[in-house]
């Protein structure tokens, strides 16, 4: 049993600490907002008034925050100096590999084992324990590391060295986001040459057009498994999100010099989306947007176009 601060208990934060503190770990957890910290306490977690106090004499410090600048700030005034240097830093939010790489030097200059872990699967994931995690940082980082990762999660794999974490999880982010764009172009087009869905699917399921996108997240209603698709585009992984991993995709691109223009194709489309009104809803809710008829209707939001 560890003792672990918990700081950022949100979405992704409170199921993943309330996982720590049901499988033995001492949790103590710290966030901006009450009713993050009142969650944590009926999970079963002790509440700190600071990230500073959550962090003294525990084993672990964990980190789940919206941004790389949130990261940066509770690392250099409250983590840093701190926590004692022999805790594990762990931290779990989705931010730039450059802001990554920065604050894991300074961790360790400071004399603290540090890894990036983002997360793969959504809300229901992080409740169930059942998140992959892509870890970037030392053979010993990593070891250390994948006892805790274990609690929260189905996988817990080695990415490589510092940032390599943030690097997996926005390439992969980058894949899903233009696979699911095509998915759903080619679900549009599918319909308009007089094709059913359900046939299309049936179809290209099962031919060289597969992907994860069309199995396991296919964008139309009734057609494939259980998707967002079927709860009117809510739940699941919102668009806003996907347009934050494809932004953070876009960055990277530039300084690593690398051409991406699918990926940049796919941040265009879903920023678009996005400022028409449909951050809020699942990433798949794009076809809404691809689909001419929605085109036609230009003086509508995008909630107000749903028509599951
Ligand atoms: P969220 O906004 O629900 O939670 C973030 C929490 O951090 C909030 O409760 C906020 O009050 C807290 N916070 C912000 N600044 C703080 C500070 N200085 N000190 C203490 N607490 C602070 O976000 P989320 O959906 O839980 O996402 C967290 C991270 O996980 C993000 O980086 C996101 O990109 C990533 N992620 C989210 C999902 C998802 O489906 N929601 C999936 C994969 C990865």
């Amino acid at each position: 049993m560890a003792k672990v601060a918990f700081i950022g208990l949100g979405n992704m934060g409170g199921g993943m600490a309330a996982n720590l503190a049901a499988k033995g770990d001492e949790v103590i957890a710290f966030d901006l907002a009450a009713p993050a910290l009142e969650r944590a306490k009926g999970n079963g977690c002790s509440i700190a008034t600071s990230a500073e106090e959550a962090v003294a004499g525990v084993d672990v410090v964990v980190t789940m925050l919206p941004a790389g600048k949130h990261v940066a700030s509770v690392y250099s005034d409250a983590i840093l100096g701190k926590a004692s240097v022999s805790a594990l830093l762990i931290d779990c939010s989705t931010i730039d590999v450059a802001t990554a790489k920065s604050v894991e030097a300074e961790a360790a200059a400071a004399g603290y084992t540090m890894v990036d872990a983002p997360v793969s699967g959504g809300i229901a994931a992080a409740d169930g324990g059942t998140l992959t995690f892509m870890v970037g940082g030392s053979d010993d980082g990593f070891e250390r590391a994948k006892t805790v990762l274990d609690k929260m999660g189905k996988a817990v794999i080695h990415a490589g060295g510092a940032g390599a974490g943030q690097a997996a999880k926005i390439c992969n982010n980058m894949l899903l986001g233009a696979t699911m764009a095509a998915t759903c172009e080619a679900f549009v087009l599918a319909e308009k040459l007089g094709l059913d869905p359900q046939t299309f699917f049936d179809i290209s399921s099962k031919a060289s057009g597969q992907s994860w996108s069309m199995t396991s997240y296919c964008p139309v209603p009734g057609v494939g498994p259980d998707t967002p698709a079927d709860r009117n585009y809510d739940g699941g992984f919102t668009a806003a999100l996907m347009l934050k991993d494809l932004k953070l995709a876009m960055e990277a691109a530039k300084e690593a010099g690398a051409y991406t223009p699918m990926g940049g194709e796919a941040e265009e489309l879903y920023q678009r989306f996005v400022d028409r009104g449909g951050g809020g809803k699942d990433f798949s809710a794009l076809i809404k947007m691809i689909d001419d008829s929605w085109e036609d209707a230009t003086d509508q939001t995008i909630d107000a176009g749903f028509k599951p």
